[in-house]
C-alpha cells in the first residue's frame, strides 16, 4: 500500500472547513507546515492558544487526513498535529518567495519557536545530511554551493561537519589563516562562496571527539560567532548519520529546509530513510532527495549503473519526498574535489556541470514551494 504524501495531506486539510463561514483551514491561511514521512504526517497549524478550539482543530485534521487516506487506499500511520500562535506569522510578499524562506520567525519547518533568534541577514537556511558518511554529502553541500553562487546568490557554505571537517580539503584552504573583526570571526571568500570550518580552528591531525554537549557548543560557537553578513542562502554540511549537531541546528535556526543525499544501493537507502525519520522528528521540511554517483561514465563512453542507479530516485518515491537530480560517478569530480577546485566542475565537465545545474535549479524550486506551502496565501485545488 503507498503511503500517503504531502500533497494529499494538503488536499485532506482542504476539506476541514470552519463550522460558521464554510471557509477550510487552508482557506483561512492557518497551515503553518506540513511534513510525511512514511505515513507519518505533521502537521502545524496557526490557532489561538483556546484549548477547546485546538482540541478541535487537532481531531478535525486527524480525521481528515485518515478519511481521505481510506478513501484512496493510502497508508497513514500517524498525524501529529502541533500549534503556534496566529500572530507569530509575518505576512510574505508573493513577489518575493526566495527571500522570505528564512526571513520569517516561523521558519519553514525547524523546531525553532517564532521570535528565536536565527542568523540575522541569512534569508535560507539550507541543511545537507546523509544517513551514512562517504556517499558524496560534502561534495553534494560544496557544490549546491558554488552553483547558486554562480547565478548571482550570496552563498555561505558552513562545515557542520564538526568531526571529520573536510571543506578545507574541498575548497583548497591551505595556509590560510582565520581573521577576526570586532570578535567576530571572519569568513573564508573563495570560489565565490563564503565559508566556515572548524577544520580550521583545531589542529588537522587530532581527531576531534565532542560529546554531546561539546558538540552543541562547538556547532553554536561556528554558527554564532562567524561574521555572514548579508547571504541569500547558507548552505551546512551535516555530519553522517543522526545525533547531536542536527538537533542543536535544529533548536538554533530556522531552517528552509533539508537536502538528503543518498547512493542508489539499498543499504545507503535504508540509511537515508532514518535521516529522513531524523529530520521529520525534528520538524525540519525536507526538500528532496539527490542520489550520488548514480552512474559511471567510462573511457569507452558508455554508462555503467554500478550502484543499481535509480534506487535512491526510486526511495524518495517511496516517502513522497521530491527527487532533486542525480550526479554520476565522476572521476574529474573526484579531483576537482580533491584538488579543492570546485569552479572546475562547473567550466571544464559538462556532464557534471548540467547535473550540478539540475540539481541547484530543483532545490531554489523546492525553497520557494516550501514558501508558498507554509506562508499565508497557500492554495490547494
Ligand atoms: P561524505 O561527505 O558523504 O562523507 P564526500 O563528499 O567527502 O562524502 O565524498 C567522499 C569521497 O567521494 C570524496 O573523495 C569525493 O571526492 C568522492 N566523491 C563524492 N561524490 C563523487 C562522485 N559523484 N564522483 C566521484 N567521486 C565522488
Amino acid at each position: 500500500m503507498a503511503a500517503i504524501s504531502r500533497e494529499y495531506v494538503l488536499k485532506a486539510l482542504a476539506n476541514l472547513r470552519d463550522s460558521e463561514d464554510g471557509r477550510s483551514v487552508v482557506e483561512r491561511g492557518m497551515v503553518d507546515h506540513v511534513s510525511v514521512c512514511e505515513g507519518h504526517c505533521a502537521v502545524r497549524l496557526k490557532a489561538p492558544d483556546v484549548a477547546e478550539l485546538r482540541d478541535g482543530l487537532r481531531k478535525g485534521t486527524q480525521h481528515v487526513v485518515r478519511a481521505l487516506g481510506q478513501e484512496l487506499g493510502m497508508e497513514v500511520k500517524a498525524v501529529e498535529v502541533e500549534f503556534i500562535a496566529p500572530e507569530a506569522t509575518v505576512d510574505q510578499p508573493a513577489d518575493q518567495p526566495m527571500k522570505q524562506a528564512a526571513a520569517s520567525p516561523t521558519n519553514r519547518g525547524g523546531t525553532v519557536q517564532p521570535g528565536s533568534p536565527s542568523i540575522p541577514g541569512v534569508r535560507n537556511i539550507i541543511a545537507v545530511g546523509a544517513g551514512k558518511g562517504g556517499v558524496g554529502k560534502s561534495t553534494v553541500a560544496l557544490n549546491l554551493a558554488v552553483g547558486l553562487a554562480r547565478q548571482g546568490h550570496g552563498v555561505g557554505l558552513l562545515d557542520g561537519d564538526i568531526y571529520g571537517p573536510s571543506v578545507p580539503t574541498l575548497l583548497g584552504l591551505g595556509d590560510m589563516e582565520l581573521s577576526l573583526l570586532r570578535d567576530r570571526v571572519q569568513p573564508f571568500f573563495v570560489h565565490g562562496i563564503k565559508t566556515m570550518t572548524i577544520g580550521k580552528m583545531v589542529d588537522p591531525e587530532k581527531p576531534l571527539i565532542w560529546r554531546g554537549p561539546m558538540a552543541h557548543g562547538a556547532f553554536k560557537q561556528i554558527t554564532e560567532q562567524t561574521d555572514w553578513g548579508e547571504l541569500d542562502f547558507l548552505i551546512i554540511d551535516l555530519p553522517p548519520g543522526t545525533g547531536d549537531v542536527p538537533l542543536t541546528m535544529a533548536q538554533l535556526l530556522s531552517l528552509s529546509g533539508a537536502v538528503i543525499v543518498c547512493t542508489p544501493q539499498r543499504v545507503a537507502q535504508d540509511d537515508a530513510v532514518r535521516a529522513a525519520r531524523m529530520f521529520q522528528q525534528l520538524n525540519v521540511n525536507i526538500l528532496g532527495v539527490v542520489e550520488n554517483m548514480s552512474w559511471f561514465i567510462g573511457d569507452d563512453g558508455k554508462e555503467y549503473d554500478i550502484f543499481g542507479r535509480g534506487g535512491a530516485e526510486q526511495m524518495s518515491q517511496r516517502l513522497g519526498l521530491p527527487f532533486l537530480g542525480a550526479i554520476p560517478l565522476n572521476m574529474q569530480l573526484r579531483a576537482n574535489c580533491d584538488n579543492g577546485n570546485p569552479t572546475a566542475n562547473f567550466t571544464e565537465n559538462p556532464p557534471i556541470s548540467k547535473a550540478f545545474d539540475t540539481l541547484v535549479e530543483r532545490v531554489q524550486q523546492e525553497v520557494a514551494l516550501a514558501t508558498q506551502t507554509s506562508g499565508p496565501t497557500l492554495t490547494v485545488n
